[in-house]
């Protein structure tokens, strides 16, 4: 299989094993893991195995990819940690929020008012 690492992106280190993570789904093409410091519980991040610096880097397929799996991960996501909602959110480009440059979806589950996000 044909990857694409950056050796300097964290989120490729995660994918290639360098630095461990708690993986909650992996297959060919994608990976589902929580992030470090969650807002909410449950907190998890979706990302494509190659590195995507973000959704305009992003190719179709990918993208196809990522977003085969993620409705099956939220509504998983939800059902486990017994969530009344969820957030998707994607950051692109640090004006935008976005800290790690390899591409992300957050899914955030919402638990009501002070949840701990927006
Ligand atoms: P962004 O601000 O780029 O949309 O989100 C980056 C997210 O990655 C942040 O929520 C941050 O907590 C998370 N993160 C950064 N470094 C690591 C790491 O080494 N492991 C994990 N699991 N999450 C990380
Ligand atoms: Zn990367």
């Amino acid at each position: 299989i044909l990857m694409t690492l950056d050796q300097n992106c964290v989120f490729c280190k995660i994918v290639n094993g360098e630095i461990p993570a708690s993986k909650i789904y992996e297959d060919e093409h994608v990976l589902a893991f929580l992030d470090i410091s969650q807002v909410t519980k449950g907190h998890t991040l979706v990302i494509p195995k190659n590195h995507h610096t973000d959704l305009f880097d992003l190719p179709q397929e990918t993208s196809k990819h990522i977003y085969s799996v993620v409705p099956k991960l939220a509504s998983a996501i939800k059902q486990t940690y017994n969530a009344e909602g969820l957030n998707m959110v994607n950051n692109n480009g640090e004006v935008a929020g976005q800290t790690v440059f390899h591409y992300h979806v957050h899914l955030i589950p919402r638990y009501g008012k002070g949840d701990g996000f927006g």
